[in-house]
């Protein structure tokens, strides 16, 4: 009785269709369920059922609608047929003969229009549980039409009904599922392919040539107002690996600068101008295209050096100097990864029109280098995090943050491979087009694991001419810097065994669409990767 009073209660103010979506799990229904239900719909039939039209009890449906016939000459099938009664409308005819009493003779003599039973009040029922109200009027009407002599129970042959109906949807909404997954694939290609058609669309396009060139000039704008707040030259300045490398090479060679005149490319504070004058150089030229050169003027005066450093504001490369020549360049350029924020354009632009023969820039020499990382727990924070997250499948963000290069600290523990050196740069001699490069790479794994990673960064020289030669490096197994490392993650870690060589490629080049942002491509595995640095 539990389960029964329980559905019975759900269909008793609703439709007994509506009865679906506070239905137990559908699906699960086996046969033993259906036996039971079958059981508490029998049981339910031999209640007794009050007539439409007067006191009798009767002992189903079937007895109900024969007698109503029989008795009171209404045809309750002939009633839904001719108004086109609906499921909906069904209850409201049944409630609003039990609650008004109409005569029989006024419900077959009904005129065409309005219908007396179309208020929304008629939805209430007038009998508690009311057998009637279980019964489905299509299927009244089909069975009669089918000269069946006595109904099922009804309420059995809604159930059941509407579990052949909750079945089927359940199938549509299968293959439904099936197909938007195909085509959820299928623009998944699309879209990358769409990206990589962008990414790599040739710029040289006259057309487009106006466009890209202002595009240019407002991220130059938003670069060089991002070095004109005090932030980001207080992290420099405080990186003491980096600005303590600059000072050390000034000082400790001051046969390299003594009586020189010394251009700073990007002087920012204005610092490595300060250490080259007090190095013993003759002249320093500081150029700064950002809003930061003001304080370096101020600085310079603070510190008395005034009559030594020039300051000139503006882009190196619009620029006229007040000299021809100079002895020597100095510039920290250096970005991410090395090449991020391509500034090491603008140094050798400056080169190439005023350093004198036999001049130096500094620093001089620069390696890229990178080493395999087997870090699974790091794996699984950044990938298979998105598997679940709080309940929810959000797999598909995987897609976007994996191309993402990440700038983070490397634990030098989870380094798995021997570091190689994928690319050198003297500064002196490179010309702009080697800034992109492909490099064949060898990683010496050290550890048999999964390489969830590849990490990259770089060192740097002040080499030439120096008796004092000094360098840093920006690897994980040294003292962190600014720049951190730069890491390429592995959607699917490969599995390397210690001992092997881990081969592959790596393609470095300018996002045409950003030119101070880097694409870097490795080909591992036969695997292509395509990582973003932004
Ligand atoms: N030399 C300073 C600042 C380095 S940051 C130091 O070592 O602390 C680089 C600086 O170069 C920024 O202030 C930036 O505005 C400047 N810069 C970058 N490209 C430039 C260009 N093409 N012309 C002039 N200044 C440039």
């Amino acid at each position: 009785m539990g389960k029964q009073g329980t559905i019975m209660a759900e269909c008793t103010d609703t439709h007994p269709s509506a009865g679906v979506e506070d239905m137990p799990d559908l699906s699960d229904a086996d046969d033993s369920g259906d036996d039971e239900e079958q059981w508490q719909w029998m049981e339910e039939d031999s209640q007794h059922i009050t007539c439409l039209f007067c006191d009798k009890l009767l002992n189903s449906v079937t007895e109900t609608l024969q007698h109503c016939t029989v008795e009171h000459h209404v045809n309750l099938v002939d009633v839904i047929n001719k108004h086109n009664v609906d499921d909906y409308s069904y209850i409201k005819l049944i409630n609003f003969i039990r609650s008004t009493k109409c005569e029989p003779s006024h419900l077959m003599g009904l005129p065409d229009g309005p219908l007396p039973w179309e208020s929304e009040d008629f939805l209430r029922p007038v009998i508690q549980d009311d057998p009637l109200l279980q019964t489905d009027p299509e299927e009244l009407c089909g069975q009669q039409g089918a000269g069946l002599s006595t109904f099922e129970p009804s309420g059995a042959q809604s159930h059941h009904a509407i579990l052949q109906r909750a079945t089927a949807a359940e199938e549509r909404a299968r293959i439904s599922e099936e197909a938007l997954a195909r085509a959820m694939e299928d623009m998944h290609k699309l879209k990358l392919l769409a990206q990589g058609l962008v990414l790599n669309a040739e710029t040289r396009r006259t057309a487009n040539m106006g466009s890209i060139a202002e595009l240019q000039d407002d991220e130059d704008e938003a670069y060089f107002s991002s070095y004109g707040h005090y932030g980001i030259h207080e992290e420099m300045l405080k990186d003491k690996v980096r600005t303590e490398t600059y000072r050390d090479f000034m000082y400790s060679n001051p046969d390299v600068f003594r009586d020189k005149v010394v251009l700073d490319v990007g002087c920012g504070t204005g610092i490595l101008s300060m250490f080259a004058a007090k190095a013993g150089a003759k002249k320093v030229i500081a150029v700064d295209q950002s809003e930061i050169i003001y304080q370096a003027m101020d600085i310079v005066r603070s510190n008395q050096l005034e009559d030594k450093i020039t300051f000139l504001k503006g882009r190196i490369e619009d620029i006229c100097l007040p000299v021809e020549k100079v002895d020597i360049i100095i510039s920290e350029w250096m970005g991410y990864f090395l090449l991020f924020e391509s500034m090491l354009d603008s140094v050798l632009v400056a080169r190439d029109l005023y350093l004198a023969d036999g001049g130096s820039v500094f620093p001089d020499l620069c390696n890229i280098s990178m080493a395999a990382i087997g870090d699974k727990q790091k794996h699984q924070e950044r990938i298979a995090f998105w598997d679940d997250v709080y309940g929810f499948n959000m797999a598909c963000m995987k897609k976007a943050v994996v191309p993402e290069a990440v700038v983070e600290v490397v634990n030098a523990d989870t380094l798995i491979s021997e570091p190689t050196v994928i690319q050198t740069i003297d500064c002196n001699r490179v010309s702009l087009s080697e800034l992109e490069f492909v490099s064949d790479f060898c990683l010496k794994i050290t550890n048999t694991t999964d390489c969830t990673a590849i990490v990259g960064y770089f060192d740097i020289f002040f080499d030439k001419g120096c008796c004092n030669k000094v360098m840093f490096s920006t690897g994980p197994q040294v003292t962190k810097t600014h720049w951190k490392q730069t890491v390429f993650l592995l959607e699917r870690p490969i599995p390397v065994q210690a001992g092997e060589e881990l081969q592959g490629k790596i393609t470095v080049r300018k996002n045409k669409k950003d030119p101070r942002s880097l694409l870097v491509t490795f080909d591992l595995r036969d695997r292509k990767l395509t990582y973003n640095l932004q």
